[in-house]
């Protein structure tokens, strides 16, 4: 069977300075490869004229869907609503703002399409312009969720893709806090890597901030690993080796009449235990909070419109 349909998923979230150059820039590259192609384009809530524009663009380019968001619902749900619209035999995802170079898409799909693999993975050939901090920041955090979950993850990126069964295997999976980088990496498959050199952003800012960021960061590790309860654990087999050190300590003390001394030990080890209780406490409490989500089994997205050569159509529902 020849592989044929290629859908090109992109978030949006006020992008009104990209979108339409993304979309011809795309268009033009595809139809020069002859490479037969729809762009899933998702707004994310955008408060600006992204929408207008997106719709604009379904009227003027048969190849563009566009998806609408009921808000912004963040990147990862944009990424899911993308999955579950694109009717492509492969899907890619990109990022809006260029930063994914659409010319590496020809290379992932001539791949795909010439050998025997599911996931053509794109890995960041230099992480672009990232401050130190920043990229200290992302090395550790990558380095613990490939370590407990024995995935590789440095250089990961969200431009990848994806044949139609690990679609298919992504949108059954039911969990609402989702993590794409590793998700599509954990469900397996062939994997082929292409490099590639992350571009500047073309237009506008980004759309994250040190607040975000953590925020990612935390509902990243959390979606995807129970590591940080298992620090609890070694945080308690380590308390109860010190004090198994001190109660020997106290009581030597003790039968040699010193016992009145020591009084600074008890206030230190006070302090000590009660703050490692109270950051286990927090751990626990935030997979609490996960569990909670989770049960509530809300929709990852809510469509408001859908938009197709100007018209509009039926949106998916998010209905795992
Ligand atoms: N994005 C989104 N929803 C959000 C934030 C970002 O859909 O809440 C999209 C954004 O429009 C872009 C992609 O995610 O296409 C990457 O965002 P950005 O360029 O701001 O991130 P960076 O490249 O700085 O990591
Ligand atoms: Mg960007």
């Amino acid at each position: 069977m020849a592989k044929r349909m290629l859908s090109i998923v992109i978030p949006s979230y006020n992008e009104e300075g990209n979108v339409e150059n993304t979309a011809s820039v795309v268009t033009q590259i595809m139809k020069e490869n002859g490479i037969p192609f729809e762009m899933v384009f998702v707004n994310d809530g955008s408060s600006d004229k992204t929408w207008d524009k997106l719709c604009e663009l379904s009227r003027v380019n048969p190849n563009v869907v566009a998806v609408n968001f009921s808000r912004n619902f963040g990147k990862e749900a944009a990424i899911f609503a993308g999955l579950k619209t694109a009717k492509g035999d492969a899907v890619v995802l990109m990022d809006c703002d260029l930063q994914h170079p659409p010319q590496v898409i020809v290379e992932m799909y001539n791949i795909w399409k010439n050998n025997d693999v599911d996931v053509v993975e794109g890995r960041k050939k230099s992480r672009g312009k990232e401050n130190g901090l920043y990229k200290a920041f992302s090395l550790w955090f990558y380095k613990l969720i490939g370590d407990s979950s024995g995935l590789d993850m440095r250089d990961a990126s969200d431009f990848k893709l994806l044949d139609r069964t690990v679609v298919d295997s992504l949108n059954a999976m039911p969990e609402r806090l989702t993590f794409f980088r590793a998700m599509s990496s954990w469900v397996g498959y062939k994997t082929e890597k292409v490099y590639f050199e992350v571009a500047d952003r073309a237009e506008g800012e980004s759309k994250w901030n040190v607040k975000s960021l953590i925020k990612y960061a935390i509902n990243s590790i959390t979606s995807f690993t129970s590591a940080p309860l298992h620090i609890v654990t070694v945080c308690g087999v380590i308390t109860f080796l010190i004090s198994l050190i001190l109660g020997v300590h106290t009581l030597v003390n003790k039968i040699l009449g010193n016992s009145a001394a020591g009084f600074s030990t008890v206030i230190i080890l006070q302090l000590l235990t009660s703050s490692i209780i109270m950051f286990s406490l927090g751990i626990i409490g935030y997979y609490l909070a996960k569990i909670y989500e989770e049960i509530k089994k809300r929709p990852r997205f809510i469509i408001r419109s859908v938009m197709q050569n100007g018209r509009e159509q039926n949106g998916e529902k998010d209905d795992v």
